[in-house]
């Protein structure tokens, strides 16, 4: 159902350059070759919380985020930052929107990218995400043990989705379980949920591709490409 969908915005004709130019990497990295011997690719997160998220739920985000990447493959180091603070560059930004997707979206998309941007960020809507769980969408509401529970594994896994079509632009999106197009309540409320060897496979592959590259912005040397 589309009203349960995980949607993406896309900027025209941003994709294929990108594509070309990931995909050579990938042939040309030599680093990347052996991504897979070596230790998990470093993904660096900065949340930035425009929503309000009540002090345990932002802790109990954070920390599912984490633990869905880690399962993917990564090491993943997530902070909270406030709209002012200087960025990293290292970083990808996560930014919790204050309401919902604008009209330039559909009102149910729970998250997005715009895939070529120079710099990596992403959006989620967490009232949305609460609304498709059937929850309060207030950022302060009422929540029981078990509602926010609910909304953290939701929350982890639809920004987890939108890494991965950030660390792996070529990817398209899977027929069911994370990286479906519209994921479904069971993935989304699911105490547990699989994760294919290839989309592991991919994200290791995508987020070892990107931490040379932060690194390299990092260092002012600019980006690989
Ligand atoms: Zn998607």
């Amino acid at each position: 159902m589309s009203e349960k969908s995980v949607g993406t915005a896309r900027r025209a004709g941003g994709m294929p350059s990108l594509r070309l130019c990931v995909l050579a990497l990938l042939v040309a990295g030599t680093s990347v070759a052996s991504a897979q011997d070596q230790d998990p690719p470093l993904v660096r997160l900065a949340l930035v919380d425009l929503y309000g998220l009540t002090p345990d739920v932002a802790a109990a985000s954070a920390a599912e985020t984490a633990a869905v990447l880690d399962r993917l493959g990564a090491r993943t180091e997530v902070r909270w930052k406030a709209p002012s603070d200087p960025d990293d560059p290292r970083d990808l930004r996560v930014v919790l929107m204050p309401g919902d997707p604008g009209r330039l979206l559909k009102r149910t998309v729970m998250g997005a990218v715009q895939r070529g941007a120079p710099t990596l960020t992403l959006w989620v809507f967490p009232r949305t995400v609460a609304a498709v769980l059937g929850l309060p969408t207030e950022a302060a509401g009422s929540r029981t043990p078990e509602e926010r529970a609910v909304f953290v594994r939701a929350f982890g896994r639809v920004v987890a989705h939108e890494v991965v079509h950030l660390m792996c632009p070529w990817r398209e999106h899977d027929a069911s379980g994370l990286m479906a197009a519209h994921m479904s309540q069971a993935t989304l409320r699911g105490v547990s949920f699989e994760v294919e060897a290839s989309l592991r496979r991919d994200f290791v592959l995508g987020a070892a591709v990107q931490a040379d590259r932060s690194l390299q912005l990092a260092r002012g040397g600019g980006p690989l490409d």
